[in-house]
């Protein structure tokens, strides 16, 4: 899953991104409004963590003209503690959820997995089908309730497959979505990962439409 994260403290922003990425998100960062305007427009991210206080273009100003332009994708807003105007205007802007700074970064970690949860459509934080359980809370898979070592980018792979269960997705979707901006992308290697989970889950989890994709069946 890909994360859009535009904020200027570049402290917090590297705590955020190290967090993020230890969870297997692949995260791109805009340090200014402008940046985040064009990455958020024009990238197909799978959550958008927003502050309010950016420098060019402010926060709520992107998240305007992101919404009318149709991009849909779930933002979170993170606004100062004496905010509550922003947080207001963030939400009637189109925000889904926001924080308050200073906060809790496993919090900011939960919060962002029940964006995910939500925009997919999953209640449930586990995802099982048979003998198999993906915990979307933490990425460990089961088989028969025993443990699956899998890579962080396969639980990528995985994860992304799961939470788009019951859609075709095309190598390239896959590859836009489990690599950053500047990530060495290759589509070829994505057919490796999907060879790999495949012998470590069983061959019926993950289908393989030639020529056009992959697809996990919905629980
Ligand atoms: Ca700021």
């Amino acid at each position: 899953m890909r994360i859009l994260l535009a904020e200027d403290e570049t402290l917090l922003s590297d705590q955020i991104k190290t967090l993020l990425i230890s969870e297997g998100r692949a995260v791109d960062v805009a340090f200014d409004g402008d940046e985040a305007h064009f990455l958020g427009e024009t990238e197909p991210y799978d959550v958008i963590i927003l502050d309010i206080g950016l420098p060019g273009q402010d926060g709520i100003s992107v998240l305007k003209k992101w919404r009318s332009a149709g991009v849909d994708t779930p933002v979170l807003i993170l606004t100062a503690r004496d905010g509550w105007s922003d947080r207001v205007d963030g939400l009637d802007a189109g925000a889904d959820d926001y924080m308050t700074k200073p906060f809790n970064m496993s919090e900011l970690a939960a919060r962002v997995r029940a964006m995910l949860r939500r925009s997919s459509g999953q209640t449930n934080p586990l995802f099982e089908k048979g003998n198999f359980v993906f915990d979307t809370r933490t990425g460990r898979v089961t088989l028969d309730g025993i443990p699956v070592d899998l890579t962080s980018q396969e639980v990528a792979v995985l994860s992304y497959l799961i939470h788009n269960s019951g859609r075709l997705i095309s190598r390239t979707e896959l590859s836009e979505h489990i690599y950053a901006y500047d990530g060495d992308r290759d589509s070829n290697t994505i057919a490796v990962f999907i060879t790999r989970l495949r012998k470590k889950l069983g061959t019926e989890l993950i289908q393989t439409i030639r020529g056009r994709g992959y697809m996990v069946d919905a629980a």
